[in-house]
């Protein structure tokens, strides 16, 4: 199944809960600037250094946010292409972690 980060619910999809970490943690190729889209030499990866991807915002968990993904080149980027192992809808396992929720998975 495939779901994407820091993202609206849609049909299928694993849904984001907005915690922030793999935006801050998980090895992840982004874009620099944004209205240059996917092209080489506009590339980074983040989660190596520790510091949080350039395109994250928000202040606290649950309510993180990011701000390119409503760019067309968004659905190409591995962002988009989080996965999870579920069958069905069913919110992510790190998210709910890292809110300390305590929702059954799939
Ligand atoms: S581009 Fe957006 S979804 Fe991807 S790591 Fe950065 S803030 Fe998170
Ligand atoms: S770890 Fe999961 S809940 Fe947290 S921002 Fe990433 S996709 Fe969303």
């Amino acid at each position: 199944m495939q779901g994407h980060r820091i993202c609206q619910r849609e049909k299928n999809k694993m849904m984001c809960l907005r915690c922030g970490q793999c935006c801050k943690k998980l090895l992840a190729v982004v874009v620099i600037d944004p209205d240059l889209g996917i092209v080489e030499s506009n590339l980074e990866t983040v989660g190596i250094t520790g510091e949080p991807c350039r395109h994250l915002r928000g202040n606290e968990p649950g309510d993180y946010s990011c701000a390119v993904h409503e760019y067309p080149w968004y659905k190409e980027t591995p962002c988009y292409r989080f996965t999870q192992i579920e069958k069905s809808n069913s919110y992510c396992r790190t998210g709910l972690f890292t809110l300390g929720r305590h929702v059954p998975v799939d």
